[in-house]
């Protein structure tokens, strides 16, 4: 399904945004994105998470939180320049598809 790819893109950045100001953990992350109008099931938010850690953007760590584990994220140094990177590339798709400039 073509449009689950564009959106997924618009999820990572999003994931990455906050991760990159604040450890995050799944559920609320998932409210996060369903605030901005995604709805991800746990079946789609849960493998990008993984695969974010994995390919060295997101670090994990885990926080017993009311007597249970909670896995939080939180941006490597390699996430937050895809961030930088990420932030210059969203203001200029901004200036010319929303600005038309
Ligand atoms: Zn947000």
């Amino acid at each position: 399904m073509l449009d689950r790819e564009f959106f997924l893109g618009f999820i990572k950045i999003h994931i990455l945004y906050h991760a990159s100001k604040e450890p995050i953990f799944g559920v609320e992350i998932a409210d996060e994105l369903a605030r901005h109008g995604y709805r991800v099931s746990p079946g789609t938010l849960y493998p990008t998470l993984h695969r974010l850690e994995k390919e060295g953007y997101l670090e994990s760590f885990s926080k017993v939180v009311n007597g249970r584990v909670r896995k939080y994220y939180q941006a490597t140094a390699r996430g937050k320049l895809v961030m930088e990177q990420s932030k210059k590339k969203i203001r200029e798709l901004v200036t010319e598809v929303i600005e038309e400039k």
